[in-house]
């Protein structure tokens, strides 16, 4: 091989070489990027979720603004009621009851409740 052909050659070795490292480190970097937006993704969804709450609590009674949201509200207030119905069929299965005073869940025959020590 001659001087020329052989320089040509490492040349385009360093290239190659270059260019999958290149790449190599474009997918990291993507992946990276990937990840943290998805991450950021979801604290976005809790926040919405939060506001969400805020916003319901603070305009579940006013009328003029409660319209726009209707929707929501009713089913808030519909999937709210079969939560709570489920819950109570899910406390009659299991033997128990909430506590009148701390409202925690204890066993149906306690006349103490262990978690706050009120008398039932
Ligand atoms: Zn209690």
């Amino acid at each position: 091989m001659d001087h020329q052909k052989f320089n040509k050659l490492a040349e385009y070795v360093k290239d190659t070489t270059t260019f999958a490292a290149k790449k190599s480190s474009n997918l990291l970097e993507l992946s990276k990027l990937t990840l943290e937006t998805k991450n950021l993704g979801k604290n976005l969804k809790v926040v919405y979720i939060e506001l969400g709450k805020l916003f319901y609590k603070a305009n579940k009674d006013n009328k003029d603004k409660a319209e726009n949201y209707r929707d929501y509200f009713n089913n808030v207030e519909e999937t709210s009621k079969k939560i709570e119905h489920l819950n109570k069929k899910i406390l009659k299965l299991k033997d128990m009851r909430l506590c009148k005073l701390c409202n925690k869940e204890i066993s149906k025959n306690s006349v103490f409740c262990p978690a706050c020590g009120g008398k039932l």
